[in-house]
């Protein structure tokens, strides 16, 4: 363990989620060695005893990885100002109790209307694992295109497209049917498939990621499951 504010050790450590968490301490629900604490912030570092409503609560977060096959149409933002949903709503519409009490963080992003694979995770740190450039975690996408994509364009895929943030890097592409067009990229700027296909004249129709480094999607739509430590230590 190591030193965080009350309120989100409470979060991490899957206790109740954070925001839940602020209005017991404000509530005098929560005890820090014997001691009530209402201080959401209050720092709080290992080897604390910390009881809500007179229960003693661990504070050892493990980390949780999951595996979230995101349907069309919800939004991974946490805001939601059309009222479309959210995928964190849908995730938390299929966990079990037991996993209900952690803040969950999104592993990166899908568009709105991109199906597939999405990872989520209790620990800010793995997002940023998950996400970072230099991790350069292939991701593999599936996307049905306009017209039919040719041996040029999948070549200019492969070697790098021009877009207005750069060149993109060398990525694997290739023909899975006439308009279906498989590709994995080591990187994961705004909206870059779409614009990497449309540079080439075939725009995205509709796209689905199906693997991220070494872990493969393999539950149903909307459905979740908890990624074992050697997915997580061996395929992220
Ligand atoms: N590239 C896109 O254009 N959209 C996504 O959702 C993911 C990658």
């Amino acid at each position: 363990g190591r030193a965080d504010w009350l309120a989100r050790a409470l979060g991490r450590a899957g206790v109740m989620p954070r925001v839940s968490a602020e209005e017991a301490i404000r509530a005098g629900r929560v005890e820090v060695d014997g001691r009530v604490e209402v201080e959401p912030f209050a720092p709080v570092g290992p080897g604390r005893v910390v009881r809500v409503d007179g229960r003693e609560c661990s504070l050892d977060a493990r980390l949780w990885v999951l595996m979230f096959h995101k349907p069309a149409g919800p939004v991974v933002h946490g805001s939601d100002p059309e009222g479309v949903g959210t995928v964190f709503e849908r995730l938390r519409a299929v966990l079990p109790e037991s996993l209900q009490g952690y803040e969950w963080y999104a592993v990166g992003r899908l568009d709105r209307d991109t199906t597939g694979l999405l990872l989520f995770t209790n620990d800010e740190r793995f997002v940023r694992h998950g996400t970072a450039p230099e991790t350069h975690l292939p991701k593999r996408y599936v996307a049905r295109v306009e017209g039919r994509p040719g041996g040029v364009a999948l070549q200019r895929l492969r070697e790098g497209v021009a877009l207005e943030d750069g060149l993109t890097r060398p990525a694997e592409a290739r023909l899975r049917e006439v308009e279906v067009v498989e590709l994995t990229l080591t990187e994961g700027r705004h909206h870059q498939v779409k614009r990497m296909l449309a540079a080439v004249g075939h725009p995205v129709v509709t796209l689905h990621r199906e693997a991220v480094g070494r872990v493969v999607l393999d539950v149903p739509e909307g459905m979740f499951r908890v990624l074992r430590d050697e997915e997580v230590s061996e395929g992220l």
